[in-house]
This record gives C-alpha cells, structure tokens and sequence, in this order.
C-alpha cells in the first residue's frame, strides 16, 4: 500500500507561466532588492488583504523576530511558550535576552495567561506569545497583564496568516494585537514566498524604524542609525508572493474542507483528541494536529511510526519542547514540573498531513492507519 510518500505538507506554488512574466520584469529593470517595486506592491498587498496598517517584508520570519525586538529595545527576561517552534526562542537568544517559559493552555496549547503574572519579575519587560496552529491567543488578557506591568508583547504569528476574530461586530485580524507581530512566508507556511516574513506595525514611525533595522540601520546614503542587520526580502520573492496572494484564498478552503473530512473519519474515536474549535474565529487551517491520549491503546510514537512505515510522514510538532533543547534545558524554567501541560501536549501531538492537494483517498488512507494503530501493534 505504500504509494509515494506524504508529507505533512506541500508547498504551494503558482504555474511557472504565470510567474516568467515577473522574473522578466526583473531581468529587464535589474531591481533586484532594497525595496524595489515588487518589495512595494507586496507591502501594499497584504495590508489590504490581512487587514492590517504596516508592514515590513523580511526574508525570513527568525531574521523578524531578533528585529522586532530590537526595534523595541527589548532587553532581560521575556516571558514565552516552550511549546512552538525553536525560532521563536532563539530570536530572544540573538537579543541576549534570557527566556521564561511559562506552560500553555490544555485547550488551546497556547500561553497560559493564568501563568504569566506569577513568572514576572524586576528583569521582565516583554512577552512573546505563539497563535500556536493559528489558534488565537487570549490577547485580551494578555493585553491586561502586559498594561498592568508595563511589558511589550510581541507575538509570533507564524501560524496566523489570514485568522481573524470576531471583535464586535467586524471580523478583524488577529495581526493587530500585540505592539508587534511576525509572520512567516516560509515554504512550510499556508502564504510562501519561498522563505520570507514580516513583521505588522501599528504605526508608520514603527515600521520605519524597523525599515531601517533590517537594511543595516541605514536612513540614507550616508547615515546608519542602529546596529541593523539585513533582513531585506528580495524582489523575486516578492513577486512570487504576488502572485500567490491570488491563489491564498482557494488553498485555505481546500484546507478547511481536508479537516472537515478528517474531522468526520476521527468523530468519537476513543483517545484521540482534536483541538476545539475556536469560537469567533477565522481560521487558516495551517495544521491538523491530533493528541493520542491515554484510551486510544497505542501511543502518539506507534501511530507516527504506523504511518511512516507506510510512507505517511506527519510531523511531532511540538516535540521535542524548546525548553528541552541542551541551550534552553538549564533554566530554572524549563524544568518539567513548571511545564506539566507543555510535557504532556509534547508527548501526545501528530500533525497529520493537512495541504490543498491531499485528496480524500490521501486523507482516508492516513485516518485508517491510524485508526487501525492499536490492533496493529497488540
Ligand atoms: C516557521 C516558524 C518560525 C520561523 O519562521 P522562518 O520564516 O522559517 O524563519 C518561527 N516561529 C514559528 C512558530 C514557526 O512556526
């Protein structure tokens, strides 16, 4: 039964025809970078599209992050999730900022914000959340805690491309929290650019700001006003992001129908828990994540194991935990019993593969093996 393999995702692309005509232009403008005029029309783009007011392309999201938070000068402790990617952490890293790991949510698998008063101290002045899967965080009171103690919340919107909320009556983007958010346009991502990302302002003295730190610090021929680096996105990456803006719409609604079916094949089957679905929300279905608990009669390792040896490769993200890693593990933080929900939410997920392009006898085949994961290895 093993046909050619399935990842946990496939990136989109465009037609190539559809792209020469960019790369052309390209060819004969020789623009290739520095906020050349695809750089422009991409920024303009998906301001409109993600509703949001500015935004600064990068060429990748890590690059965005260590930018964001130098932008806002953020320094000592920053209070973050161990469940995420390890980007998100290493950008704290880069900043010589000491990482907190607070423990997430049981429902959402986000940060817990009923944890994050009790890890604030003097040394405290930020807070760096994940919309984990695109998941919302509870930005409200995240917002309150952050007012109350005077801290900068800059959220790692990897997963959130394109997630709204319901605020009021009007849908709007979860991208308007926070002082800052990061997304990435990176292959794996529901909107690539190959690699890229971006980071969302509220205000046009922000993004200038962050304009200047990702092109050296430089304001003008002759003037470098910070330490920046060069996060600049270039124009061909740019361009593609044009053109994949087109398309974006059509590969979320296959996503939310490739859930639905899952969701359907895994509807009461003991032990195998699926996330609750947001109230209000928009979602961008980016992930499918399932947690193997206890009564299903295998664990989550057997079923990635089943699946792989049947050349279905799903992905254990998160695990293992950022807080777990040999630059992360000695702090006071990230031991185990701080992070009980992270341990066991780490021991649990499988993302299965979830793209526009899984047909429902992919899907169909991946929700029987792992299924039939219990009986198979008595
Ligand atoms: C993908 C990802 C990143 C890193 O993005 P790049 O564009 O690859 O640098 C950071 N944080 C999270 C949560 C991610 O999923």
């Amino acid at each position: 039964m093993s046909e050619s393999p399935i990842f946990v995702t496939r990136p989109e692309l465009p037609p190539l025809e559809d792209f020469l005509p960019y790369l052309q232009e390209i060819w004969e403008t020789r623009v290739l970078t520095n906020n050349g005029p695809f750089h422009q029309k991409l920024e303009a783009a998906l301001c409109e599209y993600l509703g949001v007011p500015y935004i600064s392309l990068f060429t990748n999201a890590t690059l965005a992050l260590v930018t964001a938070l130098q932008a806002l000068r953020v320094t000592g402790e920053v209070i973050t999730t161990p469940y995420s990617f390890v980007a998100t952490a290493h950008s704290l890293m880069w900043n010589g900022i000491k990482p907190v790991f607070v423990d997430i949510d049981p429902v959402t698998l986000n940060l817990d914000p009923l944890r994050i008063e009790a890890a604030i101290t003097p040394q405290t002045t930020a807070i760096m959340p994940v919309h984990c899967y695109g998941t919302p965080c509870d930005v409200d009171a995240i917002r309150r805690i952050a007012d109350d103690y005077d801290l900068k919340v800059i959220y790692d919107a990897a997963h959130a491309f394109g997630v709204q909320r319901q605020e009021g009556d009007v849908m709007r983007s979860v991208l308007n929290h926070g002082d800052l958010s990061v997304l990435s346009f990176h292959a794996t991502k529901v909107f690539n650019t190959l690699e890229g990302g971006a980071i969302i302002s509220p205000d046009a003295r922000t993004k200038q700001r962050i304009d200047h730190l990702k092109n050296f610090g430089f304001v003008n021929e002759t003037t470098v006003v910070a330490t920046g680096i060069n996060g600049k996105m270039s124009e061909v990456n740019a361009a593609l992001g044009l053109l994949q803006l087109k398309h974006v719409d059509h590969a979320i609604t296959r996503r939310s129908e490739v859930e639905s079916t899952y969701r359907q094949l895994f509807t009461d089957v003991p032990g195998l828990r699926m996330l609750d679905i947001p109230a209000n929300a928009q979602r961008n279905h980016s992930y499918f994540p399932i947690l193997i608990e206890p009564g299903f009669g295998a664990s989550r390792d057997d079923v990635y194991q089943a699946l792989k040896v049947r050349n279905v490769f799903a992905r254990r993200y998160f695990y293992p935990l950022i807080s777990d890693f040999p630059m992360y593990r000695g702090l006071p933080s990230a031991s185990a019993a701080n992070l009980p929900v992270s341990h066991t939410t780490a021991s649990q997920v499988l993302c299965l593969p979830i793209f526009p392009s899984l047909t429902d006898v992919d899907i169909e085949h991946i929700a029987s093996i792992v299924q039939s994961t219990p009986s198979s290895t008595l």
